[in-house]
C-alpha cells in the first residue's frame, strides 16, 4: 500500500505537469488567431479601397471622354455662328453653346471631386498597406514561436505520457479509478498530504487516530471532508503550511 501511494503521488506529479503543458498552450494560439483574424479584415479593407480606386479609374476616363466630347460638339457650335443667315438660327446655336459650357463646367466640377477622392484613396491604400505589412510581420513572427513551442511540448509530452503510462501499470485499476475520480471533481488534486495535522487540500483537521492509519499506509485513506486520499509525509515536521 505504501507502494500505491507513492505511485499516485508520482501519478498526480506528471498530470500536473501535463494540465501546465496544456495550460501553456493557451494564450498563444489566440493570439495568432487574433492576428490573422485582424490580417484577413484589413486585407478585405484593402481589396475594397482598391475596388473603388478602380471604378474611380473608370468614372475618371468617362468624364474626360465626355468633356472632350463636349469641347468638341461646342467648337462645332461656335464655328457654325459664322454662317448663321437668321437670328432663330443665332439664337438656336448660341442656346447650344450655352449648354455645352454648363455641361463641361459640371463634368470638370465632378471630375475634381474625383481626383480628390482619388489622392485620398492612395493615402488610404498606402496606409492599410503598412498595417498589413506589420500585421504580416508580427504574424510570421508569432505564428513561428507557437509552432516551435509545439514541436518541443510535443516532444515532452510524449516523454511525460509514456512516464505516467508507467506509472499507471503499477497502480490498481480501482485506486486509479477513484484517482481519476477525486482529479475531476477537485481541480486535478487528488492526492494531498496532512500537513500539521490537517488536510493539504482543504485544510480541515484530521482526527489523530486518522492521522495514525495514514502513517501507517496500511490502506488508501482519503479526507472526510474533500475526499482526497490523504498521505504522510515524512518530514511532515518541517513542512509549513502552504499560504
Ligand atoms: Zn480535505
Amino acid at each position: 500500500m505504501r507502494e500505491s501511494i507513492k505511485h499516485l503521488i508520482q501519478l498526480q506529479e506528471l498530470d500536473k505537469q501535463l494540465d501546465e503543458l496544456e495550460r501553456a498552450k493557451g494564450g498563444l494560439p489566440q493570439k495568432v488567431r487574433e492576428l490573422e483574424d485582424q490580417l484577413q479584415s484589413k486585407r478585405d479593407e484593402l481589396r475594397e479601397k482598391q475596388d473603388e480606386f478602380e471604378s474611380l479609374q473608370k468614372n475618371k476616363r468617362q468624364l474626360e471622354r465626355d468633356i472632350e466630347n463636349l469641347q468638341e460638339s461646342k467648337k462645332k457650335y461656335e464655328e457654325q455662328l459664322y454662317s448663321v443667315t437668321t437670328n432663330k438660327e443665332y439664337d438656336a446655336v448660341t442656346l447650344e453653346i450655352e449648354t455645352a459650357v454648363q455641361n463641361i463646367d459640371t463634368k470638370e466640377t465632378e471630375l475634381l471631386q474625383l481626383i480628390e477622392r482619388e489622392d485620398g484613396l492612395k493615402q488610404e491604400i498606402a496606409d492599410l498597406e503598412a498595417v498589413i505589412q506589420k500585421l504580416e510581420a508580427d504574424f510570421e513572427q508569432q505564428n513561428a514561436i507557437l509552432q516551435e513551442k509545439i514541436a518541443a511540448n510535443a516532444k515532452v509530452e510524449a516523454e511525460l505520457q509514456a512516464q505516467r503510462q508507467q506509472v499507471v501499470e503499477k497502480i490498481r485499476v480501482q485506486h486509479i479509478k477513484l484517482y481519476e475520480k477525486i482529479r475531476s471533481h477537485k481541480d486535478g488534486l487528488a492526492v494531498v498530504p496532512i500537513i500539521r495535522g490537517a488536510c493539504g487540500g482543504c485544510y480541515t483537521n484530521i482526527p489523530p487516530q486518522r492521522s495514525m492509519e495514514v502513517r501507517d499506509g496500511d490502506k488508501l485513506i482519503v479526507c472526510e471532508s474533500c475526499g482526497r486520499i490523504l498521505f504522510w509525509q515524512e518530514d511532515e515536521a518541517s513542512v509549513s503550511v502552504e499560504s
